[in-house]
């Protein structure tokens, strides 16, 4: 509990690659004046850094564990936020951008997959988190980061609504890409994120399930704010 505001909780969204679930939270957080985190723009910041220095092999996008382990002091994360964009930065440099390009989707659950680099970004968001008020989404956030957090949603739907709906977001950002590869990449991390050692992504036993495959933003939205002042009005 935060002692200085008792109403305020944590709120704990996971899922799978491309869910909907960054959209969702953020509306959430906006709506109701909470701190928004996407965690995986902290891992895409990681994979981005290793990428630059030649941590990455071209030939199947294996990392170089241990000259990453040694990297990771030398790695701050940060988020700035302009009116109602959120921006990753990268020891200060603004890399949202850069971190959403294939070249890291591709190499970025290899890299999550790191037991170093998992404590090491874990224990930074649950800095972040200390005071609550905070919305954040992920793989483990209400499994592995915030265990007790008082709301725990994950949000699942079909690879191909979710390599449709990442398709269709990076034509919107002028990425040139196909489906046939978005639907591969949104497979393999699938496969990644549940079969690692550390953590893998899996549902917490308290959390709530939603199964957004055929449901518009705005139902989803309100979904989401319907469950919450569920949770609110029975603390
Ligand atoms: O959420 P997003 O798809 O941008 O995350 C990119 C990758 O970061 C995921 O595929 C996953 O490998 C990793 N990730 C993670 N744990 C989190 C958030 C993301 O392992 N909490």
């Amino acid at each position: 509990m935060n002692p200085n505001n008792p109403s305020l909780i944590t709120i704990a969204i996971d899922g799978y690659s491309s869910s909907g679930k960054s959209s969702m939270a953020r509306h959430l957080a906006k709506t109701i004046g909470y701190r928004y985190i996407d965690s995986g723009a902290m891992y895409r910041a990681v994979a981005l850094h290793a990428l630059r220095n030649g941590m990455i092999s071209h030939a199947d996008n294996s990392v170089d564990a241990d000259r990453l382990i040694a990297a990771l002091p030398e790695i701050a994360i940060d988020f700035e936020v302009t009116g109602d964009t959120q921006s990753t930065l990268l020891n200060g440099e603004n890399v949202e951008t850069e971190i959403r390009a294939m070249a890291v989707s591709q190499c970025v659950s290899p890299v999550a997959a790191i037991p170093q680099v998992r404590h090491a970004l874990v224990a930074m968001q649950q800095k972040m988190g200390e005071s609550k008020g905070i919305v954040m989404d992920g793989r483990d956030i209400g499994t592995t980061v915030f265990p007790d957090a008082e709301m725990k949603v994950f949000v699942r739907a079909s690879a191909q609504t979710r390599a449709q709906r990442r398709l269709s977001e990076m034509i919107e950002k002028g990425i040139a890409t196909t489906f046939e590869e978005v639907l591969a990449n949104v497979v393999s991390r699938d496969h990644i994120d549940e079969t690692r050692e550390e953590s893998p992504l899996r549902c917490a036993d308290d959390a709530v399930v939603l199964d957004n495959s055929f449901m518009s933003v705005e139902e989803q939205n309100k979904w989401l704010i319907d469950l919450y002042n569920r949770i609110i009005s029975s603390l």
